[in-house]
């Protein structure tokens, strides 16, 4: 009774409050929330957060109206997959809408730095594993900085304890045996201590067999879609899915490595483009959940536009469009339970894009972001 006494009390003070300043309304729009899609809908808000979605005509007297007829509004976008290592990757990304990075793999240093420009209003929110696990001459190791590995001195379990006590905010595994590679034995402890600490484990694979081993190991997330020949066998289809893991295709660098791969000798032994969206399609078919990254800068990928790119291949593959804004947007949230983002909603902060068109209609009109917020405060 008492609950519900003061949600009378607040209800009445919500709905006399005089005191709201600066309210726009966004009027006669459509609203992709993050999990469906309404059209004709209103939407206000003010630098204290979204103040009301409805579909009947909002009235704030003084507000700044703005005809939303013919457009979207979507949440702002998520990258998860990136390696960025200054302020200006992270301007680049918010400027583009992209409000937040997820870093796969970078030195502990750099990760704590990006993370401390976490709350600026012009960049990027910024997340990573540090440096992903991996052994000697291993994946990871080739870029030419300093990165631990587990070695004769250094368990899985100390690395794995060593990356959290560091600000991880997940765990990234590094399997790729074309190297010298982690091996099952290793990634198992990996995996165990990472989830004793609560943390997400995260792994970068190339084959199918080793998605499958990993899958077994309850890892929680591929970093990559596997591209390598054959495509998946039914067992490997098994052991993948019981984990429940969600994927991160990284489709459209992907697409450049076997463009660039044309003549190389090696270029038979991995699939065709149009096979790796055919085993995209599959995956969401059978229900693993679809998350948009894009590896940049690998490829020399910016870090904000090319996520559209990912987003229209995600399409091409077949995947509905409301599912591959989610893939951008709430997935994302989600399966990294990043509290600050979500579906737009009543109370929310008011971080947004408005869009000309409508993306669910035609992906391609992802690319005509109009007007951002964040914060309630217009950056575009
Ligand atoms: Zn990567």
């Amino acid at each position: 009774m008492k609950k519900l006494i003061l949600y009378f009390t607040l209800l009445i003070l919500v709905s006399c409050s005089p005191k709201r300043e600066n309210v726009t309304v966004i009027s006669d729009v459509g609203i992709f929330d993050g999990n469906t899609y309404k059209p004709n809908m209103h939407l206000a808000f003010d630098s204290d957060g979204i103040i009301e979605i409805s579909s009947e005509p909002i009235e704030f007297k003084g507000a700044t109206v703005i005809d939303g007829k013919g457009k979207t509004i979507i949440p702002p976008l998520l990258n998860a997959h990136v390696h960025a290592w200054n302020k200006g990757h992270l301007k680049e990304a918010q400027d583009a809408g992209v409000f937040a990075l997820l870093d796969m793999h970078n030195t502990d240093e750099t990760a704590k730095a990006m993370r401390d420009l976490r709350n600026h209003i012009v960049y990027a929110h910024y997340y990573s594993s540090g440096p992903g696990a991996t052994v000697p001459g291993g994946h990871g190791t080739e870029y030419g900085f300093y990165v631990p590995t587990i070695n004769d001195s250094v368990s899985p379990e100390k690395f794995t304890l060593d990356r959290i006590k560091n600000g991880a905010d997940y765990i990234k595994i590094l399997r790729e045996p074309i190297m010298n590679t982690i091996d099952f034995k290793q990634t198992d402890e990996v995996i165990r201590t990472a989830h004793a600490g609560k943390k997400l484990v995260v792994a970068h694979v190339s084959f199918p067999e080793d998605a499958a081993r990993l899958g077994a190991q309850q890892i929680d997330g591929f970093a990559h879609l596997w591209f390598s020949k054959p495509r998946a066998n039914a067992g490997q289809w098994d052991s993948i899915l019981k984990s429940k893991a969600f994927v991160i295709p990284t489709l459209y660098v992907t697409k450049k490595v076997l463009e660039e791969w044309e003549q190389r000798p090696w270029r038979d032994e991995w699939l065709e483009f149009e096979d790796v969206l055919k085993e995209v399609k599959l995956a969401y078919d059978k229900g693993m959940i679809i998350l948009a990254g894009t590896d940049a800068p690998n490829n020399d990928f910016n870090f904000g536009t090319d996520l559209y790119e990912e987003l229209k291949l995600l399409s091409k593959a077949g995947i509905p469009n409301i599912d591959v804004l989610k893939a951008a947007t709430t997935n994302i949230s989600t399966c990294f339970k990043l509290k600050e983002f979500g579906v737009l909603e009543k109370g929310k902060p008011a971080s947004f894009i408005l869009i000309h068109g409508n993306p669910l209609n035609n992906i391609n009109d992802i690319e005509k972001m109009e007007q951002i917020w964040k914060l309630g405060r217009e950056i575009k």
